[in-house]
């Protein structure tokens, strides 16, 4: 079957279509600028790009654009659009009414929406690519696949801020996690790789790319993970602070005169490794920046990575113990100085990695810890739209 693997955002729409029978991209790629003025970016498998600028006042003219790339008579990757056999797309916010993929329906995107106020940003944007592809594909079945849905399993001690316990009942304010696509994928295939039956295995998901999060998953299942009720929480991402003291947003707001909008701000996108660094989000230009004396982009890096063996610490407290650590995203595949720096701090439970090893692995899977190592540590490329393509076929 063909599938259609559908990402939206507020302005722009990332697509993919994958044979879910050989598992190949057929073609892929992005609109952006929606209700702005419009670019669409479409790549047959083995083409180059091509860049086409045109009006999209809405996500329904962007899909249509995709749709019409993808049955183009020189480059689609489709002879008829009838070869879409469904639609994948990601929701980023299940909230606790969704602990699996699901087919959409009228009654399932209602309940979607009664998540909004929980991803005001993301989820309203999620609803609008499923309505435009409703509008232009009415008989192709779709599903939604959750960020949030695999950390469904954390147990209440985990998930539970400590904060009144109206808080809960009244708002649902907890934490629920995102990567959740990731981490399940990236679990699982770790498992097969290392030759350890999933539901029998210790692994902790290092997902460190320009939003970063960890989780700790056992026995197939997550029991804990790094980010909250929003994406916020957790590790020193690009431009995310990740873990504050509260009492710090109080004091900076006044002293910066800011409002809880603009604080929220800040903490969102004006801090991370770019806020402390001053330099940059982006892991290539903070090393370069730390090779050429910046001792800020040297902080930054050194924080980063801290935070990281901080959390995987005490995941391994979590589960009394851990069998594999996986690292993967942006970050996660392509920096052996994190994953040399992470890896440095757990050697006092014997986490070895094997430097020549780990130096050499820039986004393949591949064992970076030594014959030796009493954790295995592998390197894990992420691959989300294939996850919702496999999610998407098992259900329809
Ligand atoms: P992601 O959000 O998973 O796409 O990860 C994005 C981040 O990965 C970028 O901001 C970079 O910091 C980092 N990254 C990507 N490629 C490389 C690379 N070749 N070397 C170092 N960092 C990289």
């Amino acid at each position: 079957m063909k599938v259609l693997v559908i990402n939206c955002g507020s302005s722009s729409l990332k697509y993919q279509v994958i044979d879910s029978d050989s598992e190949q991209v057929l073609a892929k790629g992005l609109c952006e600028r929606i209700g702005i003025d419009g670019r669409l970016v479409y790549q047959k498998a083995g083409l180059d790009k091509e860049i086409t600028d045109a009006p999209m006042p809405t996500h329904k003219e962007a899909v249509q654009m995709v749709l019409d790339a993808l049955v183009n008579e020189k480059t689609g990757a489709l002879s008829d659009l009838s070869e879409i056999g469904a639609v994948g797309h990601r929701v980023v916010h299940g909230g606790e009414k969704f602990t699996t993929s699901t087919l959409i329906t009228e009654d399932m995107i209602k309940a979607v929406e009664e998540c909004n106020d929980l991803a005001p940003l993301h989820n309203p944007a999620n609803i609008i690519g499923i309505r435009a592809c409703q509008a232009l594909m009415p008989n192709v079945p779709m599903v939604g696949v959750f960020d949030t849905a695999f950390h469904q399993t954390m147990p209440k001690k985990a998930y539970m801020y400590g904060v009144p316990y109206e808080c809960y009942e009244n708002y649902k304010v907890r934490k629920y996690g995102f990567h959740g696509t990731s981490h399940s994928f990236v679990s699982k295939r770790v498992a097969e790789v290392n030759g350890t039956p999933y539901d029998a295995t210790k692994t902790i998901v290092c997902h460190l790319g320009n939003g970063a999060s960890i989780c700790a998953v056992e026995n197939g299942k997550s029991v804990d993970t790094s980010m909250g009720l929003s994406p916020l929480e957790g590790l020193i991402m690009g431009t995310r602070s990740g873990d504050i003291d509260p009492s710090a947003v109080e004091f900076i707001a006044k002293k910066e005169n800011l409002d809880m909008a603009g604080a929220m701000n800040l903490l969102n996108k004006k801090s991370g490794v770019e806020g402390i660094s001053g330099v940059s989000s982006d892991f290539r230009d903070l090393i370069k920046a730390k090779e050429e004396g910046n001792e800020r982009a040297a902080l930054a890096l050194d924080m980063f990575s801290y935070r990281v063996a901080k959390y995987v610490g005490s995941y391994i407290t979590a589960m009394n113990g851990v069998d594999v650590i996986a690292f993967t995203a942006g970050i996660g595949e392509n920096t052996p100085t994190v994953r040399k720096a992470v890896c440095d701090y757990l050697g006092y439970m014997g986490v070895e990695i094997d430097d020549q090893i780990n130096d050499a692995v820039h986004g393949d899977e591949k064992l970076i810890s030594t014959p030796a190592s009493k954790v295995k540590v592998y390197v894990i490329p992420t691959n989300e739209e294939l996850a919702i393509a496999r999610e998407t076929v098992a259900l329809v």
